[in-house]
C-alpha cells in the first residue's frame, strides 16, 4: 500500500463510493487504484449504487430550489471562496493529479491553476448573467429575455484532466444557480474526493449554500448512463471519448434532456511554406508529446508543406530524441506514463497498423525500461511518416502518436485537416496574412478551436472550449458558455390598458 497522507483532505484509503449531502457513502465491495507511475495501489474505491444515485439526484434538485433564489453575486462569494481554498492548496492537490495521473507536476499544476483561474471567472460572472430588452412592435410592451438557473446539472468527467474539465462545469453552474453532481474517470476518484472536499470546506462559510449542492457519485459507465437516464436532470455534461458520447447521447435524447458533449480528437497542425519552424518545433512537440499524448486537445497530425518538410523532419526528430521521459515527479521530465497497459496496446495496435499502412516510424514508439519507475508504462513519443491521410490516421489513439503528412497547396492542407470525422482543435503555423486569415475563415478549418502560431493544446479559459463534429458540438469554460446552464425565458410585458396582439392579428375586436 502506497504511504500517501490523505489525512489533510479527511480522506483514507478507502473511498467512499459517493459523498451525498457532505456525507461520505461505503460501498460493501471496493476496487483498488493503482497509480500509473508505479503500480503502486493508491486506496480502494467503492462504486456508487442505483439508490445512492437516486436519493443523491432528489437532494441534488431540493439543493436547486434553495439555491436558484440567492442572488446570483452571493452565489459567487460561494465560488470567490472556493477559489481561494484552491490557491491555499494548490500545490497539495497537483500532487494528487500528478499521483493518479502520471501528468508532470508543471501541468498538474497548470491543472490546478485553471480551477483557481476558472473561479475568479465565474465569481466577475456572477455579476454579468445579462440578458437582453429587445424592441417591442406594439405600445406600451416591453419584450425581453432573462437567464433563470437550470436545475440539478450531472457532470461526467475523463480522468486526464481530473480537476480541471469539471471546474469548467462546475463553477460556471454554481453561480448560475444549478446544483451539481459530479461522477469523475473510475480511472481518477482521488482528485475528485479531494476537489469536493475543498467545496465542503468553502460551503462552511457561506450559510446561504445547502449541503447537497455540489455532490459526488463514484462509479463507471453503469453510473453514467443512469445519469443521462434520469429526467430530473435537465442537463447532463459529459466529457470523454466519442464512443462514450455515441452511448451517451441518444439516452438524454431520448428523454429530451440536453446534453453538453466534450468528446474525442484528432487535431491536425499544418506547416506553411514561411512558418518560423524553430517556433513550430517547440509547439509541435509541446501539443504532439506533452501529457504523453493523453489531451483531448494533443495533437496527432502534422500536415507540412513540401518546400519545408527536408527542413523540419530532421529537426523534430532531434527534438524527439532529447525528451525525457519518466517519473512525473521529477521536475526535469517532460513525459510521464500513459495511464495503463491498456493505452499501451492501443498504441501498439496504431503503430502495426500504421506500418501495415506504408508508414515509416521516423522516432520512438517504443517503451523506456531503464531510468524509469517499474510498474509503470513509459514510452518514447512516436513519430511516424505517412504516405497518405486514411485509416489509422483518422482515428484518435489516446498515446503519444504524431503522424506526418505532406502538402502542396494550402487548399489540399485544410480539406486534409477538415477530412476526419472530430473536430476540436487545429493549427496553422505561417508568416502569411492571407494563409492565416484563409484558414480561420469560412472555408478553413471547421474545427471549434483553430490556432495560427501556436500549437493545438494549451487553451485559456476566457474563451469557449469544445470542438464541432463527432467532437460533439458543446462548449465550455469562458465566452458566453455559462448560458448552457441556464434556461432563456422570453418575457413580454404590457404595461398599457389595450391588448394589441402581434403581428397586427385583430380577434373579436
Ligand atoms: P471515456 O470515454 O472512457 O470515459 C469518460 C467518462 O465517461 C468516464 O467518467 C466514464 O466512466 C464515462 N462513461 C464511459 N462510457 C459511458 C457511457 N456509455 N455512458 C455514460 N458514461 C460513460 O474517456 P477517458 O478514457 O476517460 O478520456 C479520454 C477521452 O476523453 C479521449 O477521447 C479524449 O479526447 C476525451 N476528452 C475530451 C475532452 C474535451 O473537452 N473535448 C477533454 C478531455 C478528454
Amino acid at each position: 500500500m502506497n504511504t500517501l497522507n490523505l489525512a489533510d483532505w479527511q480522506i483514507d484509503q478507502r473511498w467512499p463510493a459517493a459523498v451525498i449531502a457532505g456525507h461520505a457513502r461505503y460501498a460493501a465491495q471496493g476496487r483498488d487504484l493503482a497509480s500509473p507511475i508505479d503500480g503502486a495501489v493508491l486506496g480502494t474505491l467503492d462504486y456508487a449504487s442505483a439508490a445512492e444515485l437516486s436519493e443523491a439526484i432528489s437532494a441534488a434538485q431540493a439543493a436547486f430550489r434553495a439555491w436558484r433564489t440567492v442572488p446570483a453575486p452571493r452565489r459567487g462569494e460561494l465560488v470567490r471562496r472556493i477559489g481561494e481554498l484552491v490557491r491555499q492548496r494548490k500545490p497539495a492537490l497537483a500532487q494528487l493529479v500528478t499521483l493518479e495521473t502520471g501528468k508532470i507536476v508543471s501541468e498538474a499544476e497548470g491543472e490546478v491553476q485553471e480551477w483557481i483561474d476558472l473561479c475568479d471567472y465565474a465569481v466577475g460572472l456572477s455579476r454579468q448573467l445579462y440578458g437582453l430588452t429587445i424592441a417591442s412592435e406594439r405600445a406600451e410592451h416591453r419584450l425581453s429575455e432573462q437567464w433563470l438557473p437550470l436545475g440539478a446539472v450531472a457532470v461526467i468527467s475523463a480522468f486526464n484532466f481530473p480537476v480541471a474539465v469539471w471546474a469548467w462545469n462546475a463553477m460556471l453552474a454554481l453561480v448560475c444557480g444549478d446544483s451539481v453532481l459530479w461522477k469523475p474517470s473510475e480511472k481518477t476518484p482521488l482528485s475528485a474526493l479531494a476537489a469536493v472536499r475543498i467545496v465542503l470546506d468553502a460551503m462552511v462559510d457561506c450559510a446561504e449554500a445547502p449541503p447537497a449542492l455540489v455532490q459526488l457519485l463514484n462509479g463507471s459507465t453503469e453510473v453514467g448512463q443512469q445519469l443521462a437516464a434520469d429526467p430530473r436532470l435537465p442537463l447532463v455534461s459529459a466529457t470523454g471519448s466519442v464512443a462514450m458520447g455515441r452511448q451517451l447521447a441518444p439516452v438524454v435524447a431520448a428523454r429530451l434532456g440536453r446534453s453538453l458533449l466534450e468528446l474525442g480528437g484528432n487535431n491536425a497542425a499544418i506547416v506553411g511554406p514561411s512558418a518560423d519552424l524553430e517556433l513550430a518545433v517547440r509547439a509541435i512537440v509541446f501539443a504532439a508529446a506533452g501529457t504523453c499524448g493523453q489531451r483531448c486537445t494533443t495533437l496527432r497530425r502534422l500536415i507540412v508543406h513540401r518546400d519545408v518538410i527536408d527542413t523540419l523532419l530532421p529537426r523534430l526528430v532531434a527534438a524527439y530524441r532529447s525528451l525525457m521521459v519518466g517519473d512525473p515527479r521529477n521536475r526535469a521530465t517532460l513525459v510521464g506514463p500513459l495511464i495503463n497497459e491498456a493505452a499501451w496496446s492501443a498504441m501498439q495496435a496504431a503503430l502495426a497498423e500504421a506500418v501495415l499502412e506504408g508508414g515509416t516510424l521516423l522516432a520512438g514508439g517504443t517503451r523506456v525500461v531503464d531510468g524509469v519507475p517499474a510498474g509503470g508504462v513509459y514510452v518514447y513519443p512516436a513519430l511516424v511518416r505517412m504516405p497518405m491521410q486514411g485509416g489509422i490516421v483518422h482515428e484518435e489513439t489516446f498515446a503519444p502518436i504524431l503522424y506526418v503528412l505532406v502538402y502542396d497547396t494550402l487548399d489540399e492542407a485544410i480539406a486534409l485537416n477538415n477530412a476526419v470525422e472530430q473536430g476540436l482543435s487545429s493549427a496553422l503555423f505561417t508568416r502569411d496574412l492571407l494563409d492565416a486569415e484563409r484558414f480561420l475563415g469560412p472555408a478553413g478549418s471547421d474545427c471549434g478551436l483553430a490556432n495560427i502560431n501556436t500549437g493545438t493544446s494549451g487553451a485559456e479559459i476566457g474563451g469557449a472550449f469544445g470542438g464541432e463534429k463527432a467532437t460533439g458540438g458543446g462548449r465550455e469554460s469562458g465566452s458566453d458558455s455559462w448560458r448552457a446552464y441556464m434556461r432563456r425565458a422570453t418575457q413580454t410585458i404590457n404595461y398599457g390598458e389595450a391588448l394589441p396582439l402581434a403581428q397586427g392579428v385583430r380577434f373579436g375586436d
